[in-house]
């Protein structure tokens, strides 16, 4: 049996829902940038996670640098962050010329707020907690911590849509959160895309000028910006795709329940570390991460057997070249947790298309490499 990670092709086996709305409204008007479908999903977003503004951006991590620089983040100042995340989450901060600071995660793979206070410096001018594979870090701690030091927090929500604590949605903790639409987002359109979710209306009204070169008016340029908008073309997929988030996310949850239950009892638990799932809070699973024993053979015999295990990823941030080439005293504070966690995780398929078998085929499978050892 064959379990993909990747679901693209059934997702969009049948485009022609998509390409009929393509073709009723961008090829009817012809406004590829800007077009009204643009402000249509910015709506749709604000609404669905209660945000007052939303507005659409060229990429997850364009989102991230435009609230960075929204809220003033510039050269030579300090981001507390973690390392235990994708590469964009520091790219973005190393694009307005900052740098990250790193302080490690939870079990779970979320920042570890106790550690937050005593990594703040005269240098820190953010602080972004990142919802890792979509599970909620601690909000409340971290927001409590940055409130006490006046500290804007920038959410790294980009693979947490639909994510929550209580009823609040990932992204509006802080002043502003960052969403990725990329196509293996749990909302995925047909490229790149993204978008942030603010309260604040100055934060609202400096993303609008930065994703679009600056420019006030068609000749009035008020400060440098980018070339950061989300395509119409795009917004007409999340558009089409709006509907199916809950319904999506639902079906992950579900399939990363089955794994959770068959990975805590014996005779697994022995071998498989389940992260701590938070009480009250909806962890969305755009990744489902555990950590194994003998990791790298589990992989490979997962691999073997047809099923496309991952790992996210073999070398933290602050070990990567990028960084060490960049300030190598900067790489090490002490990271245990993360570090060991790169050792053991590895990530499983868990999206809306697998069947049941396929899910039983995986335990399965898992359950046949540690009964040889
Ligand atoms: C996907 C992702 C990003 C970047 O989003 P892009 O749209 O690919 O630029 C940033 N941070 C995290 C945690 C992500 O998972």
């Amino acid at each position: 049996m064959r379990v993909p990670y990747s679901y693209l092709a059934d997702q969009f086996g049948d485009p022609e829902p998509i390409l009929e709305a393509v073709r009723t409204t961008l090829l009817k008007h012809h406004q590829y940038t800007f077009g009204p479908e643009l402000e249509e999903f910015e709506a749709r977003m604000a609404r669905y996670t209660g945000a007052r503004y939303c507005l659409g951006t060229a990429s997850g991590t364009a989102a991230l640098s435009m609230l960075l620089k929204a809220a003033g983040v510039g050269p030579g100042d300090e981001v507390v962050t973690v390392s235990q995340t994708f590469i964009a989450t520091i790219g973005s901060i190393a694009a307005v010329g900052a740098r990250p600071f790193y302080v490690d995660v939870l079990d779970d793979f979320t920042m570890d707020p106790s550690l937050l206070e005593e990594a703040i410096t005269e240098r820190t001018k953010a602080v972004m907690p990142v919802w890792y594979s979509g599970a909620p870090p601690r909000m409340e701690e971290i927001m409590a911590v940055a409130e006490r030091r006046s500290l804007p927090v920038i959410e790294d929500s980009c693979c947490a849509i639909s994510a929550k604590i209580g009823g609040k949605h990932a992204g509006t903790f802080g002043i502003g959160g960052a969403f990725s639409v990329h196509p293996l987002k749990n909302l995925n359109v047909w490229g790149d895309g993204g978008f942030i979710v603010t309260d604040s209306e100055e934060i609202y009204n400096k993303v609008l000028l930065l994703r679009n070169h600056g420019l006030k008016e068609r000749d009035e340029v008020e400060v440098y910006g980018y070339n950061a908008r989300l395509d119409t073309i795009q917004a007409i997929v999340g558009n089409y795709l709006y509907p199916q988030i809950d319904e999506i996310t639902d079906r992950r949850i579900a399939n990363a329940k089955f794994f959770d239950e068959a990975f805590s009892a014996p005779p697994l638990s022995e071998f498989i570390t389940v992260p701590p799932r938070r009480e009250g809070a909806r962890h969305v699973y755009h990744m489902y991460m555990v950590l194994a024993s003998d990791r790298d053979r589990l992989l490979q015999h997962l691999i073997d057997a047809g099923v496309e295990a991952k790992v996210h990823y073999p070398i933290p941030n602050h070990l990567q070249k990028a960084s060490l080439e960049q300030d190598p005293s900067f790489g090490r504070t002490a990271l245990s947790r993360t570090e060991s966690q790169c050792r053991s995780l590895i990530s499983l398929p868990v999206h809306q298309h697998l069947s049941r078998r396929q899910l039983e085929y995986v335990v399965e499978t898992v359950k046949g490499f540690f009964a040889r050892i």
